[in-house]
């Protein structure tokens, strides 16, 4: 991808009121709303952020959109993890250019974008998804934005009923009962492996912290990400007055060989440790 805007890429027109109109330009194409009509082939080779005028004389800026703006334009059936969650997932997991990643489940793949581009070329992500619908859907987002040739492979897998697979750098979950898939995670994580899970409610959660609990995946923590907007406008600075202010919770775990055994260190006596 370079400065230069080309057949194929998908670009978003924006208008003075930050309304988008999504275009994927073709060779002789032709965007027409109430804006006006611009021809493909007038966005072929320009800069991108260029300002083009339509067949009515309005002027919008032409730009590719973001992994974010991608993630809210694209067709999407099961609810998406948002943009202020998937770059918090991407740190509290480290994901890491190269690193083997399992993911499930798969959903409309806002998470899986964000991990591929993370991963890069010389990672591995290996996604299970009960819905053949949202694998396909998944896997079509995917290749809009990305393009093709990336290392992911869907399979049409129950990710509670186990994972072929050893060795992972990274597990990530994004479904109703995680728990079900600790004891798959034991035995599929690397130690020092992560895994992170992603669940809307508290009670889940709890599910979730219990049975890390009793497991090889320790060093337990869960947080929320909070992003409040602000409007600048002129002298009127202060927070929107709206805001997303649920979408989950995250937590981590890391895979560990071994117990520490007890909190205290052991008491010193005049005869030596006791
Ligand atoms: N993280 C995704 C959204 C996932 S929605 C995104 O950002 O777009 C949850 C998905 O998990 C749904 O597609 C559902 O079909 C799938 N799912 C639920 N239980 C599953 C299981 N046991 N194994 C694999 N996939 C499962």
């Amino acid at each position: 991808m370079n400065a230069f805007l080309s057949y194929g890429d998908r670009v978003h027109l924006i208008d003075t009121r930050q309304r988008r109109y999504a275009i994927t330009l073709t060779e002789g194409g032709t965007f027409h709303s109430h804006v006006g009509i611009v021809a493909h082939d007038d966005l072929n080779g320009i800069e991108e952020g260029s300002v083009v005028e339509t067949s009515l004389g309005l002027s919008l800026f032409a730009m590719r959109p973001t992994l974010a703006e991608h993630v809210f334009s694209m067709p999407r059936g099961a609810q998406v993890i948002y943009p202020k969650d998937l770059g918090s997932i991407l740190m509290r997991a480290d994901i890491y250019p190269g690193a083997r990643v399992f993911e499930a489940g798969v959903g409309s793949g806002a998470l899986t974008m964000a991990l591929l581009r993370a991963i890069g070329p010389t990672g591995s992500l290996l996604a299970y998804e009960l819905r053949k619908d949202f694998a396909d859907r998944a896997r079509d987002n995917v290749e809009a934005f990305l393009g093709p040739g990336w290392p992911l492979t869907i399979e049409l897998r129950d990710a509670y009923a186990g994972i072929d697979a050893e060795g992972l750098d990274r597990m990530l979950l994004d479904l109703p009962e995680p728990w079900h898939v600790v004891p798959h995670a034991e035995r599929a994580l690397r130690g020092g492996g992560i895994l992170l899970c992603y669940l809307p409610t508290i009670g889940q959660v709890m599910q979730l912290r219990s049975a890390l609990a009793d497991s090889q995946l320790q060093l337990a923590d869960t947080i929320e990400v909070l992003e409040r907007s602000w409007q600048v406008d002129g002298q009127s600075v202060r927070p929107d007055h709206r805001m997303v202010a649920h979408t989950g919770f995250l937590t981590t775990a890391r895979l560990v060989r071994g117990n520490l055994g007890p909190t205290r260190p052991r008491r010193r006596t005049r005869t030596g440790l006791r």
